[in-house]
């Protein structure tokens, strides 16, 4: 990576060996999997053979239903506009790939802590929510903050609603349970968890309702048209098969070092604060403001000194409005502009954090010799 520090997991993982290997090994495949032939057949067997894979990181039974995409974005529109219920509800911190998957998305707010207000969610869906499908991630993107999924289940279930959930940030970062969570329909992406970018998935209990949003040849039993990307989900599966590992040996200690960060932050600047600190969050999120200094001037600091990290979420980078995940948990705006986001990954040390610390200082420092100046 060019000797630069790479503290953006939550925008896009780097690919792992395996997946690199796996993609590699997959594009030197002929055939079409649709083909009836030999060549056909073995590109239709790699697809096949990555199925299990890919549920298995999210923890979905056998007989659970498995649709590629294009990504998370793709995998969200299919499951709530392919369901066939007509009212969309969803949390008022969801990504940018939900909250304008329609103009009629209908949003639940968040409390300081980022967390779904359940008794408005109860409220919202009534006894009768036959028309309605319920969308709470799993994780945010931007601060890390963990929903209480099993209970939105149970409260959407009970009111006859469906429940997706965007999983695309826990993927590959916590471990994941389909069955014990209860929702109709989870989303992941690859290139989150060190597959390659540009596929995706979407994982159904078998029986969900589903209707393609692009239909075509026929592909994914006539769920989403278009000649599978056979290396990508090559990748994909790779990918998820090296994360079972990278969970299991990783979380403790990227939530050590992000703790560590955190607690260096502080006793450098008490006023520093970090959004959603005190609530449930992934162990390598961390959403850090940094009184009184714009994230662009931080980032592009950050940048000079060879410390790759982000503003918001990905895809709000080089915006200065206020991210409507912040503005849900009633942060200030002028909190909101100075705050950054470090996501951590396997690649990271404590040389790392100790790194991003001291530019931090440095950073800081320069903002307040500037402003006595
Ligand atoms: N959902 C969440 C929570 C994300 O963070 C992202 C990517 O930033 C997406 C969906 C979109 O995924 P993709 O880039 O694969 O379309």
């Amino acid at each position: 990576m060019n000797q630069m520090i790479y503290m953006d997991y939550n925008a896009t993982a780097p690919v792992l060996p395996a997946a690199k290997k796996a993609v590699m090994d997959a594009l030197d495949l002929v055939g079409n999997p649709s083909s009836v032939h030999k060549l056909g057949r073995q590109a239709h067997r790699l697809v096949e053979d990555s199925r299990n894979a890919v549920m298995a990181l999210v923890g979905a039974p056998e007989g659970s239903r498995i649709i590629f995409t294009s990504g998370g974005t793709e995998a969200n529109a299919l499951s709530l506009l392919g369901c066939g219920r007509t009212r969309i509800i969803a949390s008022a911190v969801e990504h940018p790939a939900v909250r304008s998957v329609n103009k009629k998305v209908e949003f639940i707010a968040v409390d300081e802590n980022g967390v779904i207000d359940l008794s408005k969610l109860e409220a919202a869906l009534g006894n009768d929510a036959d028309n309605t499908i319920v969308s709470v991630m799993l994780a945010n993107n931007e601060t890390g903050i963990i929903q209480p999924l099993r209970e939105i289940t149970k409260i959407a279930h009970k009111a006859g609603a469906l429940v997706h959930s965007d999983v695309v940030q826990a993927a590959g970062k916590i471990e994941i349970d389909f069955a014990d969570l209860g929702v109709d329909y989870m989303s992941i992406s690859a290139h989150k968890f060190g597959g390659p970018k540009g596929i995706g998935a979407l994982i159904t209990k078998a029986g969900n309702p589903l209707k393609a949003l692009v239909s075509g040849g026929g592909q994914e039993k006539g769920l989403r048209g278009g000649t599978e990307n056979v290396s990508g989900i090559a990748g994909m599966a790779a990918a998820a098969n090296a994360s079972l590992d990278i969970i299991k040996n990783e979380a403790d200690r990227l939530a050590a070092l992000r703790d560590n960060l955190e607690k260096q932050i502080r006793e450098i600047e008490p006023a520093a604060r970090v959004i959603g600190a005190g609530a449930k969050r992934l162990p390598n999120t961390s959403f850090i403001v940094m009184p009184g200094v714009l994230a662009e001037t931080q980032i592009a600091g950050f940048d000079l000194a060879g410390i790759c990290v982000s503003a918001g979420s990905a895809c709000a980078s080089g915006k200065i409005k206020q991210s409507p995940v912040l503005a849900a948990m009633n942060v200030a705006e002028d909190e909101g502009a100075s705050g950054i986001r470090v996501s951590l990954g396997h690649n990271n040390t404590q040389d790392d954090v100790n790194g991003f610390v001291a530019v931090w200082d440095e950073i800081r420092t320069r903002a307040i010799n500037a402003n006595a100046a």
